[in-house]
C-alpha cells in the first residue's frame, strides 16, 4: 500500500477561499489522504511499507487538475492547417488523420499527450477517443497512472462521417460495453469507461437514443459536444427542427452524468435545461477561439446553475494541454461579454480542479482534507515568473494569471508521485522524437 508524507508546504484546499494552511504536513497511505497537520508525521512515522517523501517547503500544493475533455488521439495532429472553422476542420484535417490510427500510432499520440498532462498537474482527464483501437489509450493512461475516463467515440452518420471513420449504431454500442466489461474499474478505479457520441451532426437520433439507454443502463458517463459553432447549430436545426441541446434532452442525453464540450451558442432555455438535468458544460476556450467558434457565455451559464468544468480539447486545435492557459482565458474572457461578465481567480481554479472531478464522479471529493482523494499537485511559486504574496494575501491571482507547468514541481494521482521535477521525457512516458516522426508520416502516408 503506497504511502506518502508531503512536507511543510502551504495547503491550499479550494474548498472556499480561506481554506489556506501554511507549513502543514499531509500524510497519504492507499491514495487516501489520512491526515495533515501534526497527526501526518505521526501517522507516517508508525511501522508500514516505506514512507515517499515530498519536501513541499516553500511550496503550495492543490487539488489536481482535471482536464474534463481531451482527444488524446489528436495530440500528434497538432500543429495542422490554421484558419478553417469547426466542419470544414473536421472534414480536412481530423477525420481523416483519426481514420489513419493503428493501436501503434495511437499510443504515441497518447503517450505525448499523457506525459504533456502529467507534467502540467492534471491528474485526471475525459478523453473522446477515436473510433477504433480505443485498447491502447486505456493502456496508456494505465501506463502513465493518471485517473482516465474514456472510450470509442460513437459515429455513425453516413451523410456527415466518412465511410472511414464510422460505426454501425449497434456496432459502437457493442464495442464499448466490450470495452466497459474489461476496463472499467481496473488499476484501483482510475480507469472508466464512457458513453461517448460525437456530437449530433455525427449521429443518427437512433444512435443517439441508444447511447442513451445504454448510458443509463450502465451508470456510465455521457461524454459529447454540442452548440460548439453557429453552422453546427444551424445543421441540426434544419434536420431535426429543433435545437441542438433541446435534442440531447429529449433523447436522455442531459444527466448528472453528462459531459457536454463547448455549448458556446447556447439558445434560449438552455440555461435552466442544463441546471435542471444537472449536465456539466466543459468550457475550452483555446479551441474555441483557436477554431473561431466564439465564446462560451460561462458567466450566465454559472449564474443559472450550470456546472462549469475546464478543458484544452485536442491538441489540434489549441495546441496545448496547458491547463494553466485555460484557467487564464477563463478568467479574462467573460470581460468581452456585453454587459461584462466576471470570474474570479478562485472561481477558474475551481473550475479546473473541483467542477471538473465533480463531473467525473470522482469519489471523496476532491480538497486536502482527510478522507478526499490524494491527486493533487505541487506548485513552486518562486519558480519560472510568478512573485507570490508580493501584492495579494491570497494564492489565487498567483496561480491563475502568473504560473504555469513550470511552476509544477510534482504530480500525485492516487497517492502516488507520479511525475517529478523538470524531467522532459516526464518518468519515461513521452515519446522519442523519432517515434513522433514515425508515427506522423504513417498517418500522413494514410491520409
Ligand atoms: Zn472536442
Amino acid at each position: 500500500m503506497s504511502r506518502l508524507l508531503i512536507e511543510g508546504g502551504t495547503l491550499i484546499g479550494l474548498a472556499e477561499p480561506g481554506d489556506v494552511h501554511p507549513d502543514t504536513d499531509l500524510y497519504a497511505e492507499g491514495g487516501a489522504i489520512r491526515a495533515t497537520g501534526t497527526q501526518a508525521r505521526a501517522q507516517a512515522a508508525s511501522p508500514g511499507e516505506p514512507v515517499e517523501r515530498l519536501d513541499a517547503r516553500g511550496r503550495w500544493v492543490i487539488p489536481g487538475f482535471v482536464q474534463a475533455h481531451l482527444h488524446l488521439c489528436q495530440t500528434i495532429l497538432r500543429n495542422g492547417p490554421e484558419g478553417l472553422e469547426l466542419l470544414p476542420w473536421l472534414e480536412h484535417h481530423i477525420w481523416p488523420g483519426e481514420a489513419a490510427h493503428d493501436p501503434e500510432t495511437l499510443d504515441v499520440s497518447a503517450r505525448l499527450g499523457l506525459a504533456e498532462c502529467l507534467a502540467s498537474g492534471v491528474t485526471a482527464i475525459l478523453d473522446m477517443g477515436t473510433v477504433r483501437h480505443s485498447d491502447a489509450l486505456f493502456r496508456a493512461a494505465g501506463r502513465a497512472g493518471i485517473r482516465y475516463t474514456g472510450g470509442n467515440v460513437l459515429m455513425d452518420d453516413a451523410d456527415a462521417t466518412p465511410v472511414n471513420l464510422r460505426a454501425r449504431a449497434e456496432d459502437g454500442i457493442a464495442e464499448t460495453e466490450r470495452l466497459r466489461s474489461y476496463w472499467h474499474g481496473r488499476d484501483r478505479g482510475r480507469l472508466s469507461v464512457a458513453v461517448q457520441p460525437r456530437f449530433a451532426v455525427a449521429c443518427t437520433e437512433r444512435l443517439l437514443r441508444m447511447a442513451s439507454e445504454y448510458a443509463a443502463d450502465r451508470k456510465l458517463i455521457i461524454h459529447t459536444h454540442a452548440s460548439e459553432n453557429r453552422s453546427e447549430v444551424d445543421l441540426v436545426r434544419a434536420r431535426t427542427g429543433i435545437g441542438n441541446l433541446a435534442l440531447l434532452d429529449r433523447l436522455g442525453l442531459l444527466t448528472s452524468r453528462t459531459c457536454v464540450a463547448h455549448v458556446v451558442h447556447p439558445e434560449n432555455g438552455d440555461g435552466p435545461r442544463l441546471a435542471a438535468t444537472g449536465t456539466t458544460v466543459v468550457h475550452c476556450p483555446s479551441s474555441n477561439l483557436k477554431l473561431a467558434s466564439g465564446v462560451c457565455p460561462v458567466s450566465t451559464l454559472k449564474a443559472a446553475g450550470v456546472r462549469v468544468a475546464l478543458g484544452s480539447d485536442g491538441a489540434a486545435c489549441n495546441d496545448r494541454l496547458d491547463p494553466f492557459a485555460e484557467m487564464r482565458l477563463a478568467a479574462v474572457l467573460p470581460s468581452t461579454a456585453n454587459p461584462p461578465g466576471k470570474l474570479s481567480a478562485f472561481d477558474a481554479l475551481r473550475m479546473a480542479t473541483w467542477e471538473g472531478a465533480s463531473a467525473l464522479g470522482l469519489p471523496g471529493g476532491n480538497g486536502l482534507a482527510p478522507g478526499g482523494r490524494a491527486d493533487l499537485v505541487v506548485l513552486d511559486p518562486d519558480a519560472a515568473w510568478s512573485i507570490p504574496h508580493e501584492w495579494s494575501p491570497e494564492p489565487y491571482a498567483a496561480i491563475v494569471f502568473s504560473m504555469g507547468p513550470a511552476n509544477v514541481v510534482a504530480t500525485v494521482v492516487d497517492g502516488v508521485v507520479r511525475y517529478r521535477g523538470n524531467d522532459p521525457t516526464v518518468m519515461g512516458l513521452k515519446p522519442r522524437p523519432a517515434e513522433i516522426k514515425t508515427a506522423v508520416a504513417k498517418l500522413k502516408s494514410r491520409m
